[in-house]
């Protein structure tokens, strides 16, 4: 049998961490059986659908290479096949239309819950009309067995049933005409000859009534894995803080898209204790049934680190790339050429940063002079006098003849022994006068990469800065 799996999602907002894992759990399931995917959009809900959404996740996928097969099919394009279903139903007495008033199912529901029941449909019009009366407004509405239960296996979760009673006639078809979510989910399913449904938790609900109108079809049954969901760190639903709004931040951000892909996966998904698990390693093993049953925790840090991870293994080539992709978009598009200082900061951050953002930001401070106020000096180090040691600073660097770490850790330790100002203290300054900023690799490798010329013209400027206090 071919697998086909589709991931459907409604275009009512961005692609977020949950929404991408879904996807990504069909991409794997499709990819490791050999099997089709199909991409489907559900856009049947025109107050909320916006066609940006649906760029976004086509952008989205294609930064993580989850290629499908098949698509995009959109809901809004195929309502006369909808229509086509909902009048087979009807003439198979399988639906039926319901003339009920609003004021008919509001007191209906109220008189229900005085009674302690949970409301539902009563089934008054099932049987009623054999003629009708269109001229007034009415809904379809599906026959739902009244007795039995309906079951399905979850790949997940087993064995799970639903006792028919409580699964009222539901509206296959609105007073507007419009076909309803789940009729329009069950006819693609029908129609895309889909074997295998992963979809979110929440979609549990919805699955008897969807398999109730599939039988009534003589359709088959998909397999169903429903995955659950996502929360914060703190074990609540996961807020829009703790998460981009749309995934697509994350590769503005620096995020390698095989960080996403890691971080994601392990986000639900049980394999050992290994943490860096690569994509055609993940295509060879994945399965469904390693999913994890409870909820699992979204952890940014986490993320961080896979991402650390990632960038350490990345060729100097792909982050030279990035790097005058984001340099040249900045206002001050920094002549950077290819070299061996380019190379010698590549290896200095690449291990350090654990986002691409960082390493470039951090490529900036050496390509384009940062100046910091006479404050920020003085909030860092409380030395008699900060001129005094920018200014030994310069002149043991002016007289040096070469230019090696050892010599300029010389220099340092010189100027601490002179001026009894502690070696850190020398370090913080000038990483502060170089770079604009307290935190960097060691100063001396940092000041290593530097040629002289550039570094005293820096330092130079240091002095001025602090001699006329701007
Ligand atoms: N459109 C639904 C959603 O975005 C998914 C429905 C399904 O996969 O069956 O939640
Ligand atoms: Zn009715």
């Amino acid at each position: 049998m071919k697998i086909i799996t589709r991931f459907a999602p409604s275009p009512t907002g961005y692609v977020h961490i949950g929404g991408i894992r879904t996807a990504l759990y069909s991409w794997l399931y499709t990819r490791s059986k050999k099997g089709k995917l199909i991409l489907r959009i559900e856009d049947t809900d025109s107050s909320r659908s916006n066609s940006k959404y649906i760029d976004s996740i086509a952008a989205v996928m294609k930064w993580l290479s989850l290629d499908w097969d098949e698509g995009p099919y959109i809901q809004t394009k195929r309502l006369n096949r909808y229509n086509e279903y909902v009048s087979k139903l009807i003439n198979a007495n399988l639906a039926y239309k319901c003339y009920c008033t609003k004021e008919r199912l509001e007191s209906l529901r109220k008189s229900q819950l005085a009674q302690g029941i949970k409301p539902k449909y009563d089934g008054h019009c099932r049987n009623k009309y054999v003629y009708y009366n269109d001229s007034k407004e009415y809904v379809i509405r599906f026959k739902n067995p009244i007795n039995g239960t309906t079951s399905f296996y979850d790949n997940i979760r087993g064995s799970i049933s639903f006792r028919n009673e409580e699964l009222d006639d539901l509206i296959i078809k609105r007073t507007n005409g419009l076909p309803t979510y789940n009729l329009c989910v069950v006819v693609d399913d029908l129609d895309m000859e889909i074997t295998h449904i992963v979809r979110g938790e929440e979609h549990i609900n919805n699955t008897p009534r969807q398999i109730n109108i599939l039988k009534a079809l003589n359709s088959p049954i998909p397999i169903y894995t429903h995955v659950p969901i996502i929360l914060g760190n703190s074990g609540k639903k996961l807020s829009k803080r703790e998460q981009a709004t749309n995934v697509l931040e994350y590769k503005h951000n620096g995020f390698l898209p095989e960080a996403i892909i890691n971080y994601i996966v392990k986000l639900g998904w049980t394999y050992g204790n290994k943490e860096l698990i690569n994509i055609n390693e993940l295509k060879a093993i994945f399965n469904t049934k390693s999913i994890r049953k409870s909820a699992s925790k979204f952890d940014y840090e986490k993320l961080l680190w896979v991402n650390q991870q990632y960038i350490k293994n990345t060729s100097d080539k792909y982050i030279i790339e990035y790097l005058y992709v984001s340099l040249n978009k900045s206002k001050y598009k920094p002549n950077i050429k290819y070299g061996s200082i380019l190379k010698s900061l590549i290896r200095l951050y690449k291990t350090r940063c654990n986002t691409l953002n960082l390493i470039t930001e951090s490529f900036y401070q050496f390509y384009i002079d940062s100046s910091s106020s006479n404050e920020t000096y003085i909030n860092y180090i409380e030395a008699a006098s900060v001129l005094d040691i920018v200014e030994a600073i310069y002149k043991e660097i002016s007289i040096t003849k070469s230019w090696s770490i050892n010599m300029i850790t010389e220099i340092i330790q010189k100027i601490s022994i002179s001026l009894n100002i502690a070696v850190c203290n020398i370090a913080m300054l000038l990483r502060i006068g170089l770079l604009g900023k307290a935190v960097s690799p060691g100063i001396t490798q940092v000041i290593n990469i530097f040629n002289k010329e550039s570094l005293l013209k820096r330092i130079k400027k240091v002095i001025t800065m602090l001699k006329y206090n701007y």
